[in-house]
């Protein structure tokens, strides 16, 4: 692990450890005096955690769909076609997620293509 990575992993984990600070704080106003069952406590971290990936898949995404440029070429003729940005929302195992994928237009084939996302698209 170089120490970039290093870096943003210690960063991680610090945000992780007030997320969970503040995320208990709420379960224990949530939840009120007395008690908890076990079961109580695990589905409310639980929720927390599928909010975290939730808001790291649209993230990504992001980043991903920005990289691509205004066009692409088409994987059928090598046409270069335009694309745009959509947002369109799926539901992952951890609940719905708002996306922006770039999708692009081929005139010629009369079809729709995700470009690449390993930046040879055009
Ligand atoms: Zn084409």
């Amino acid at each position: 692990m170089d120490a970039k990575q290093q870096e943003l992993d210690d960063r991680l984990a610090e945000i992780l450890r007030q997320a969970a600070d503040v995320a208990s704080q709420i379960q224990r106003r949530e939840q009120g005096p007395g008690t908890p069952h076990y079961d109580q406590i695990e589905t409310a971290a639980h929720d927390v955690g599928q909010r975290l990936s939730r808001m790291v898949q649209q993230d990504r995404i992001a980043q991903v769909s920005a990289n691509h440029a205004t066009e692409a070429v088409c994987p059928e003729c090598r046409n270069k076609c335009p694309a745009e940005s959509n947002s369109r929302q799926v539901t992952s195992v951890d609940g719905p997620v708002e996306l922006m994928e770039t999708v692009a237009f081929c005139g010629r084939c009369r079809r729709s293509f995700f470009p690449s996302t390993d930046g040879t698209g055009i």
